[in-house]
């Protein structure tokens, strides 16, 4: 089958659907690699680079989704893109089909196939494939190397002949995908690191990556933060009110506040009210990494980076894999190609789309002029 990249068409974004070294697995599979000019220029790859790979450079998007069988991208289609594709043609990006229900509808009238990697079946099985995973640990890595380039003092303590410089204290909110690798990436740089997660099975790996959890002090909490599938719920009032009192303790300490907290199919829940950003020092810095689902900071304001009246930045910025366009394109690309053989079980450049198969059906959300999102539960852990 033909293979092609798009050119990602919202503003800023830095991010390619395909690499040159994607692209080399892709040819193994029997298929042939398309992408648009200039495709992957802000993640580093030029078009020279693409045709050293055996890619085809197609001037356009209207020639290359011409010219292919399969159009893959990273964002969602916008509508001109979604229409200029045929009846049958494969579209494989994020689409999260619950925010974009007219795109959904779109696809099913031109009858394309849309398998959407923000839909990907979290099982073991899934996991290279799994985009959500490999974004969000590139989100919590930037977060603290944003942090660390807004805050005016070293991470690391040290004692100098010009005098000693306590660590930073960092607070992860959230111990997921993306919190841990921001306690990963705030330790190695040297701080003090403190995280909280409603989950308590966590605090072992938190304590394994040098940081310390944060209990609160409430007896249920182990019932509380428990819920199906790995993921949060919804903590009761009397959690959350523990929760927002030892965070209030914690505010004039912290430096740097990471938080991540999300609940799935719910806007994020505020965890770090005004007045915790009121008690903070001056120069400390908030990251929010739920900004796009409406923030975990009652201040944070999405895609902005504002100071506070106090001199607290807080960072509300919602793309931070496209700021690391090179990696989280690799990435990106690879959990692509992990798909791409999946669906070509024979090598042999054959697309089979077998909705038999739990990953397959999962992520497929429009197929044979259906729609087919909501997917049933997969069925095997
Ligand atoms: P997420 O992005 O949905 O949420 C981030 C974190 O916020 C979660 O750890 C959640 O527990 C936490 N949270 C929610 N409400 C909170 C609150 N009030 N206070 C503090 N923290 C709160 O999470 P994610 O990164 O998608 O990971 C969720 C789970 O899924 C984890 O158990 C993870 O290991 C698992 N997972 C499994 C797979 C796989 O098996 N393939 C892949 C990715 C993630």
């Amino acid at each position: 089958m033909k293979i092609g990249a798009l050119k990602e068409s919202f503003e800023g974004e830095a991010r390619v659907a395909v690499t040159p070294s994607s692209a080399a697995h892709l040819r193994k599979l029997g298929h042939e690699v398309y992408v648009e000019a200039g495709a992957g220029v802000r993640a580093g790859f030029s078009d020279t680079a693409y045709e050293a790979a055996g890619v085809t450079v197609e001037p356009n998007a209207a020639a290359l989704i011409g010219d292919v069988d399969v159009v893959v991208k990273v964002r969602p289609p916008n509508e001109g893109e979604l229409r200029q594709m045929r009846r049958g043609q494969v579209l494989i990006s994020h689409f999260w089909p619950a925010q974009n229900p007219d795109l959904l509808e779109l696809a099913r009238e031109q009858g394309v196939t849309a398998i959407a990697m923000d839909m990907v079946p979290r099982i073991s099985r899934a996991q290279k494939m799994d985009a959500l995973s490999s974004m969000a640990n590139i989100a919590g890595y930037r977060a603290v190397i944003e942090a660390a380039n807004n805050f005016g003092r070293f991470f690391t303590g040290q004692v100098t002949a010009a005098g000693k410089v306590p660590p930073a204290k960092v607070l992860v909110v959230g111990a997921g995908v993306a919190g841990l690798a921001a306690i990963g990436a705030a330790v190695s740089l040297g701080a003090q690191v403190y995280a909280f997660d409603v989950r308590p099975e966590v605090a072992e790996q938190i304590e394994s990556m040098g940081a310390e959890f944060v209990y609160l002090d409430f007896q249920d909490q182990v019932q509380d933060g428990a819920a199906t599938g790995g993921y949060a719920a919804p903590s009761s009032p009397e959690f959350r009110e523990k929760q927002l009192e030892k965070f209030r303790e914690l505010a004039p300490e912290m430096d740097i506040v990471i938080t991540t907290a999300l609940i799935p199919g719910r806007d994020a829940p505020k965890l770090w009210t005004a007045d915790m950003v009121e008690a903070m020092k001056t120069g400390s810095v908030i990251v929010d990494l739920a900004a796009e689902r409406g923030g975990n900071c009652d201040l944070t304001v999405p895609d902005e980076r504002i100071v506070t009246e106090n001199g607290v930045v807080i960072i509300g910025y919602t793309d931070f894999p496209s700021r690391m366009g090179a990696q989280a394109s690799e990435l990106y690309g690879n959990n692509i190609r992990h798909m791409l053989s999946d669906l070509t079980p024979g090598k042999d450049g054959v697309i089979v789309q077998n909705m038999e198969d739990d990953v397959i059906r999962g992520s497929t959300v429009a197929f044979d002029g259906d729609v087919t999102w909501p997917p049933p539960p997969p069925r095997i852990a």
